[in-house]
């Protein structure tokens, strides 16, 4: 019997749109096909940035009440479709139902913060007359929105992480063009959905599906974009640094995030918040703990515990409600994760728990002896592998910490403030968690990294603001007054 494949149509400035050409949509768990999306061409592309040069128009002259209302619906028809929601994030991608749910709300709450935001677009009155011969002049200036926004978006967060760039554009009055992951389009095709059904005007949102590789360079270059917000990883990042030429840049990347555990910290609340943090979206997460430094006097006892909790975790079926966590996005990722562990072991690194794969299943692996130049202490694994290492003090620690090119988020462990704030001066990263992991974030707070990490924050307001622009009017008033 033949099988009947469903095809997923793309929503390319407002209609639904197939194309001859397709890419198929897997489940990583067993590699069984979901459906199809369309391998958009360049001309596509090119059309796409055509109609939001209209769109951008439609969105700037938009009332402010108007955008709300839209991200407000938008918010409501994902709330009565949640569940439609989580499950297509927990099937296209690597996440169990339980992450996807949690996925699912917080983007309800990106795009409720966005409606929030949108009234908050204000300026400032400027003082002209701080100037000798600027008595007679008075103004303003006030925020503007800058065209159209390319969205480029990652696997692992394939609803909200598309959430946190439509939300701040609408918000803010641009035109934007999304390009999701291939691995992972459907949930931000279904992003489209809900603002198709609130109302959003034609043309001011697409969302292309197509290969980076292929149709990427089009919107990457293309003049009439004006700015490129980027999640992804560094490589990419760079690549699209350099051919974007004079763009705004938004650089969202990946890490390696430290937590630091000193001896005065609540060692039961710090096993289950990093055991979380590194195993969270089977490590696949920009914030996922990586590297774990203990002071000596605590390591052993930290250790065991560390393990013990490990080996609690549930791997399997991604549906399932007992499930905690699931596979890499696919078995090429596994072995690549496998392929660094493996590597670290040849250096002398022990695995204490985990390091075994099953197709592109990859058990949490917990590992210790790491030489500081293997991959795995440097260089992001993006997988399910943390690595312990003790250290004498908090300044060991920071140090070791620092020592990468990489600086997202970082998490402390301690009950004593003075550390806590030693480490707030003097860590490199865009934010620090005390007695949480790297891996805590709501979705109004600045996010963002430094060095590898990225440039530019998100997290709405901080977004609303790269995308916008301030514009400086200025009155000379008549001598009379
Ligand atoms: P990726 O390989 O860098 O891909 C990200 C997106 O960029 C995909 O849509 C991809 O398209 C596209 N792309 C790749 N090369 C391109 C090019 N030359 N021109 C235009 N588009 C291009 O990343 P990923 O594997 O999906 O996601 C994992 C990475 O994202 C990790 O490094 C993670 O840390 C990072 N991340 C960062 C954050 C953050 O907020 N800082 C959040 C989540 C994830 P295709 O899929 O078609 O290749």
């Amino acid at each position: 019997m033949e099988m009947k494949i469903t095809r997923t149509k793309m929503f390319l400035a407002g209609k639904w749109l197939d194309r001859e050409q397709t890419i198929d949509v897997r489940n990583p768990q067993d590699n069984s096909l979901i459906t199809t999306v369309p391998a958009a061409s360049k001309e596509d592309m090119l059309n796409a940035i055509e109609e939001a040069k209209e769109g951008f128009n439609i969105a700037a002259a938009m009332p402010v009440h108007e955008r709300i209302s839209i991200l407000n619906k938008a918010a409501d028809y994902i709330e009565a479709n949640h569940e439609k929601y989580a499950t297509t994030i927990a099937r296209e991608g690597s996440k169990t139902i339980r992450e996807a749910r949690k996925e699912a709300s917080r983007c309800i709450q990106t795009l409720r913060i966005s409606a929030e935001e949108a009234r908050r677009i204000n300026g400032e009155t400027i003082p002209f007359d701080q100037m000798p011969g600027s008595e007679d002049r008075v103004g303003y200036y006030y925020r503007f929105p800058i065209g159209i926004i390319a969205a480029i978006t990652p696997f692992n967060d394939p609803l909200n992480l598309v959430a946190h760039k439509v939300g701040p554009a609408i918000a803010s009055g641009n035109a934007i063009i999304v390009k999701p992951a291939t691995v992972t389009p459907l949930s931000a095709i279904l992003l489209a959905e809900a603002f198709e059904a609130a109302g959003l005007p034609e043309k001011v949102l697409t969302v292309i599906t197509g290969r980076g590789s292929e149709i990427g360079d089009v919107l990457v270059t293309h003049p009439d974009v004006r700015m490129i917000s980027f999640t992804g990883g560094l490589e990419a990042g760079l690549e699209i640094s350099k051919k974007a030429g004079l763009k705004k840049l938004g650089m969202e990347l990946g890490s390696n995030s430290p937590a630091i555990v000193l001896d005065d910290a609540d060692l039961d609340e710090a096993v289950e918040s990093i055991v979380s943090g590194a195993f969270w979206a089977a490590g696949q997460n920009c914030l996922g703990v990586q590297r774990v430094y203990i002071q000596k006097n605590i390591f052993n006892t930290f250790k065991e515990k560390f393990i013990s909790r490990t080996e609690q975790y549930s791997i399997g079926d991604k549906l399932s409600e007992f499930t905690d966590m699931g596979p890499l996005i696919n078995e090429k990722e596994a072995i690549r994760v496998e392929g660094i562990v493996n590597e670290a072991v040849g250096l002398g690194a022990k695995v204490l728990c985990g390091g075994k794969r099953n197709g592109a299943f990859y058990l949490p692996t917990v590992l210790t002896d790491v030489p500081s130049d293997c991959t795995v202490a440097k260089e992001e694994i993006f997988g399910p592998v943390v690595s312990l290492f003790p250290v004498d003090d908090l300044e060991e620690a920071i140090k070791k910490s620092n020592s990468v090119n990489f600086g997202l988020q970082a998490g402390i462990f301690t009950s004593d403030l003075n550390k806590a704030f030693s480490a707030i001066g003097k860590m490199d990263v865009g934010g620090i968690m005390i007695n949480d992991s790297s891996d805590y974030r709501i979705d109004g707070m600045p996010f963002g990294g430094v060095k590898g990490s990225g440039l530019g924050r998100e997290g709405v307001k901080f977004s609303i603001h790269e995308m916008t622009e301030p514009k400086v009017v200025c009155f000379k008033l008549p001598k009379a007054l």
